[in-house]
């Protein structure tokens, strides 16, 4: 297919210049779905980006969902269904309700210093306004004296969960929103999603994958919760599916030919694999 007809098929929209991480608006034939609402900016830049782009009332919003429970892709969502219909509808991986419940705490991440310099110069590129930096809550900081803060400012009767909490399988199937897909890839965090769609060939990776580096093809994320669980996510979808977007977690988004998710760079994995060889 040429560049036209995936141009044509492209259901996603990413919403410019709302922060930290990026967010995404997808249109579907049942509503949109909003992924990633990471402040309160974020969440007037998204509901103005339907409004004055979409030329579609705020209503239209159908599901918010973010890729994994970390304050840069959560601290606006309250904001967002505040100005949303009451019928809209928040969608998270199950592992949350045991975050929500106390039941489970989110993961630490251990290696902060390896990536966080260079994801965060890029990331603050997208900065433009005070709200991009107001949280609605402190819910999704991955550290351990932080980490058991989980109260969100929405009532929990506004969720609802992929897929059950103890089943395992990478893919969730589809969730009633067109053709478009939801992956279980941990890695980066334990609750990890990506959102695919097979006839628009699009990929929405989270932070799985990142695109902070100056080649532009993006890479499995070095931030991360294990090392082994985010390489065996990244295998996976190389391994059943092939997008020709990718819409990352943070920087631009990564187009190619039908080869864009093999060439993303796993620089942990090449080092690992270089000093093997030695
Ligand atoms: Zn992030």
């Amino acid at each position: 297919m040429g560049a036209a007809g995936i141009r044509d098929l492209q259901r996603v929209h990413p919403v410019p210049n709302t922060g930290f991480a990026r967010a995404y608006l997808i249109e579907g034939d049942e509503g949109l779905m909003a992924v990633d609402v990471g402040s309160i900016g974020c969440a007037q830049d998204i509901a103005d980006y339907i409004h004055h782009n979409l030329s579609r009332p705020v209503d239209d919003l159908r599901y918010i969902t973010a890729t994994h429970f970390h304050i840069d892709h959560i601290g606006g969502i309250g904001h967002l269904l505040s100005l949303s219909s009451p019928r809209t509808r928040v969608l998270f991986h199950a592992m949350i309700e045991d975050y929500l419940t106390g039941k489970k705490k989110i993961s630490v991440i251990r290696n902060w210093f390896v990536s966080i310099p260079s994801a965060t110069m890029v990331s603050a590129r997208y900065l433009r306004r005070f709200s991009h930096l107001a949280v609605e809550s402190l819910a999704g900081i991955p550290l351990p004296g932080l980490r058991g803060i989980v109260r969100l400012p929405f009532s929990t009767d506004r969720i609802s969960y992929f897929g059950d909490a103890d089943e395992t399988d990478s893919s969730l199937g589809d969730f009633g929103f067109g053709e478009w897909n939801a992956v279980r890839t941990p890695g980066h965090t334990e609750d990890s999603l990506c959102f695919y769609n097979g006839r628009t060939a699009e990929l929405i990776s989270g932070d799985l994958i990142v695109n902070v580096s100056p080649d532009g093809t993006g890479e499995v994320n070095r931030f991360c919760w294990s090392r082994e669980r985010i390489r065996a996510s990244y295998e996976y979808l190389c391994g059943t599916i092939n997008p020709a977007r990718i819409y990352p977690g943070h920087g631009e988004v990564i187009t190619g030919d039908a080869r864009t998710l093999s060439q993303v760079r796993d620089v942990a994995h090449e080092r690992k694999a270089r000093s093997l060889s030695n």
